[in-house]
């Protein structure tokens, strides 16, 4: 069993990326195809904002969004602790200091109490100024929009909005990647919508921020790539990707969201009553980046995960250590607040198999044996008491 199946995606997709692939190669227009404008205009349409900007990875999507704020020292910029390491990476690359923000512990999205405490100490101390809060769809699921957008607009702060795992979640008809006045997403292979190597996205409906991320993920280019306007990078999508993305796009519209909301229905049913499941908001739709379960404690969850890993399921934790832990950042003057949710996730969490062509026989046997393990852990402990 595999825990995201990219062959099994690739068998069932091969005649189309083959020949998509193909036509780049005899066409050999390996660098701003038309492929790449032809998937970003979908993109714009599957997402419905006005601009999608490709670019070479979600990480350097986030960084070309802080660019075009101009965030850098002195300023602070909100970032959950519970995350992939880019979230809070990139406003310490740009120079600005990530200030951690604990998440609740049911959608693990950044907590907008936790939030809004963290914006009041940092403008009571008095050092940094509040610019940007990132907020991340993790594990697919949008965080909560709704509140995040009333601090952001009390305070007067930008929503960047990392939808690297949210690509295809909703709050009621609105799609990931339009709830930031800036969204990224990613397109790894294995997150929600992957393609065969690295690349990313971010959208916006600000005409003129779209000017200039078209302008600083080429050189900073000016009319042409030989005039150059300001200091850029060097950050396109490969027409390769794009032709892979623009096969893969349609099957995650046609079907494979849809299948892995079955898969994560089908877990729920089958777990809810012996661990905790994850929660998706009322009127949420997650994409289910990652199916992640919460045990009692660490102990249970390692014993579960090699329990697992005899039975040749393969498990993931995401993520081990709060990004506050994380040693590059230890030498940062980061804001200290209160990130005990996020400790304590960090040693409960753990994310089962999951993708669109996962079988049920396969759903089956993971639940099954997560069932299994958990009914004889109470046995043993009740054994342990009687001795
Ligand atoms: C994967 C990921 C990124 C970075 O994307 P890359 O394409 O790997 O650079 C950023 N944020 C989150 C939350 C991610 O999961």
């Amino acid at each position: 069993m595999q825990f995201r199946d990219l062959k099994k995606q690739y068998q069932f997709l091969a005649e189309d990326i083959n020949y998509a692939v193909q036509q780049v190669c005899i066409e050999s227009n390996f660098i701003s195809g038309n492929q790449v404008t032809e998937l970003e205009e979908r993109l714009e349409a599957y997402v419905k904002v006005r601009h999608c900007i490709t670019c070479g990875n979600g990480t350097d999507a986030l960084t070309l969004a802080l660019m075009v704020w101009g965030i850098g020292e002195g300023d602070a910029v909100f970032v959950p602790d519970f995350t992939f390491f880019a979230s809070g990476e990139t406003p310490a690359y740009a120079g600005a200091t990530p200030v951690f923000v604990d998440v609740e512990e049911d959608t693990f999205n950044i907590s907008a109490a936790s939030l809004e405490d963290a914006i009041i100490q940092v403008k009571k101390e008095g050092k940094l100024k509040p610019r940007v809060i990132v907020a991340v769809d993790l594990f697919g699921q949008p965080a909560d929009y709704l509140r995040i957008r009333e601090i952001a607009d009390k305070y007067g702060l930008f929503i960047l909005e990392d939808g690297a795992q949210g690509f295809g979640g909703r709050i009621g008809k609105r799609r990931a990647c339009s709830f930031g006045d800036i969204s990224t997403t990613s397109f790894f292979p294995a997150k929600p919508l992957g393609c065969y190597g690295d690349g990313g996205a971010v959208f916006t409906n600000n005409d003129e921020w779209a000017e200039l991320l078209r302008s600083y993920r080429i050189h900073g280019k000016g009319n042409d790539k030989y005039d150059n306007i300001r200091i850029g990078m060097n950050s396109r999508l490969d027409t390769l990707q794009a032709a892979v993305l623009q096969v893969k796009l349609k099957a995650f519209e046609e079907y494979e969201l849809e299948a892995v909301n079955k898969v994560a229905e089908h877990y729920t049913k089958e777990l809810e009553n012996v661990v905790k499941t994850p929660r998706i908001n009322e009127n949420f739709v997650s994409s289910w980046a990652q199916y992640s379960i919460l045990l009692k404690n660490q102990e249970e969850r390692d014993g579960l995960q090699r329990y697992l890993k005899e039975k040749e399921i393969p498990t993931m934790v995401y993520y081990p250590k709060p990004m506050s832990r994380q040693r590059a950042f230890q030498k940062m003057d980061c804001v200290k607040t209160d990130l005990s949710v996020t400790k304590d996730l960090c040693r409960r969490v753990l994310a089962l198999p999951m993708h669109p062509y996962m079988t049920e026989e396969d759903q089956q046997k993971v639940a099954t044996e997560v069932k299994r393990y958990l009914s004889e852990g109470v046995v043993n402990r009740r054994w342990e008491v009687h001795i």
